[in-house]
């Protein structure tokens, strides 16, 4: 370990190795990045989330001239490829992921630590608005880790929340957020026998009707996997719980794999081509799409996404829709941009109020439970993560804070690296 590190970055979700990258690539020399888990990804792997939604413009086909995101994610995209982890642009392999990021962060030379979970956060003596150090425990211990600035990729914002800057969570209306979902893969169907996805939902809703089905989802949501007899499942439904709250997170956990039990079975029982199939994979956490979400600079709003607007501290553009699953129940609602647009996100967005050596990427940024419903998706998380670790890179060669950071010299130096192209 280090005395001091330039960047320490927590959580190694796509967002985490993207800005540690990021940082490295940019100029720094020591960078170090925590996961509490022994792999990379976070709901990429950890949460078997598939596929990437969409980062091309609204409404387009995946030609590259409709492309909005591009630099890390890309290189990712990229070596999946090579390693026969993607298919048609979206859909990847969750193992080959884990070997793809390992490869990117070791080969740029990032310190990682696995196995390792950020605790607490200790406040620079003489100034309430900066972090001195973090607390991390792990087998070896409890450390303080010390680093010029820190970028938190938890996805819960949970270095943000410990060093007091404040934060939202859920629906303006009762704090609920959107539900919990732990995804599962089924294998061994005959996907010759499968009838079209109108059936499925027929059958699945006269379920409901018998009263066989507990998940208050409304449909069965199930996607393609790189292998044809593997079908992936996005659709187990837990409302009203709160992803950063250690009880409520753990009953969720009990609920969902019932639940990911009572789907299979009625899968098996009722659906043409499942009669063979088996349970293959429960993701190893349950998926969390929505806990913390920052106070920063600005707030991106739903009205901020469906007009497309673009801002002139953009740091990466998105079109994926507005996308609420129903906090409370069963439901779903999809706003779409118009085709063709899309939307852009500040720079603003990743700077907390009141803390100067911090930055935060990823799903907690600082945005309203609507728009955080489109811009969460994996694409952009990477793209904000990317840009988070520019930022701390560009901030500390030029010895200011990231709030001092011109996003102009920002933008100019992420486009220079083709993240963005505009
Ligand atoms: C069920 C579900 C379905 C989804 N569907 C899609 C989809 O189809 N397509 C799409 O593109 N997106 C989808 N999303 C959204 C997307 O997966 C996530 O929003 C995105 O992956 C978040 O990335 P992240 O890196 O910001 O956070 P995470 O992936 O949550 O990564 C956070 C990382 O930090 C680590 N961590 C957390 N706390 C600590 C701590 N205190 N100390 C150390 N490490 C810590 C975690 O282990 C994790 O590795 C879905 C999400 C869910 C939950």
């Amino acid at each position: 370990m280090k005395e001091m590190y330039d960047v320490v970055v927590a959580g190694g979700g796509l967002t985490g190795a993207a800005a540690a990258v990021a940082a490295k690539r940019n100029g720094l020399k020591d960078v170090l990045l925590v996961e509490r888990y022994g792999f990379l990804g976070g709901m990429a792997t950890s949460g078997l989330v598939n596929p990437f939604m969409s980062y091309f413009k609204a409404g387009t086909n995946r030609k590259e001239e409709n492309q909005l995101i591009f630099g890390i994610f890309q290189e990712i995209l990229d070596r999946l490829e090579e390693l026969g982890g993607l298919k048609n642009k979206i859909t990847f392999d969750a193992e080959i992921m884990k070997l793809v990021l390992n490869r990117i962060i070791t080969e740029e030379g990032v310190n990682i630590l696995f196995h390792t979970y950020v605790t607490s956060v200790n406040k620079d003596k003489n100034s309430e608005n900066r972090i001195e150090s973090i607390k991390i425990s792990n087998k070896s211990g409890n450390t303080d880790v010390k680093g010029k600035i820190f970028i938190d990729c938890t996805g819960d914002a949970d270095i943000a929340f410990m060093a007091g800057v404040p934060c939202k969570k859920g629906r303006e209306q009762d704090g609920y957020s959107q539900p919990m979902t732990m995804c599962f893969r089924v294998a061994n169907v005959d996907r010759s026998k499968m009838p079209s996805r109108e059936e499925i939902n027929r059958i699945y809703t006269e379920a409901v009707s018998r009263g066989e089905i507990t998940n208050p989802r409304e449909n069965v949501l199930f996607f393609d996997t790189i292998h044809e007899d593997v079908i992936h499942f996005n659709t187990t439904r837990i409302v009203k719980k709160d992803a950063t709250n250690a009880e409520e997170l753990t009953e969720a956990e009990l609920m969902v794999r019932e639940q990911c039990w009572e789907m299979f079975n009625f899968l098996k029982k009722y659906i043409p081509g499942f009669e063979n199939s088996y349970l293959q994979l429960t993701a190893p956490q349950i998926g969390i799409r929505e806990s913390r979400r920052i106070v920063g600079k600005y707030v991106l709003t739903e009205e901020d996404v469906l007009q497309g607007r673009k801002f002139e501290d953009s740091v990466c553009y998105c079109a994926y829709t507005i996308d609420i699953h129903n906090p409370a129940g069963t439901g779903t609602v999809i706003k779409r941009l118009n085709t063709g647009d899309y939307y852009g996100i500040p720079y603003r967005c990743l700077l907390p109020l009141n803390i100067e050596n911090l930055l935060v990427a990823g799903r907690p940024i600082s945005s309203t439970h609507e728009a955080h419903s489109s811009l969460r998706i994996m694409p952009t998380c990477t793209a904000l993560g990317e840009a988070a670790g520019t930022a701390a890179a560009l901030s500390i060669i030029n010895q200011i804070t990231p709030g001092e950071l011109d996003p102009i010299i920002l933008r100019k130096k992420l486009m220079e690296n083709k993240a963005i192209k505009f």
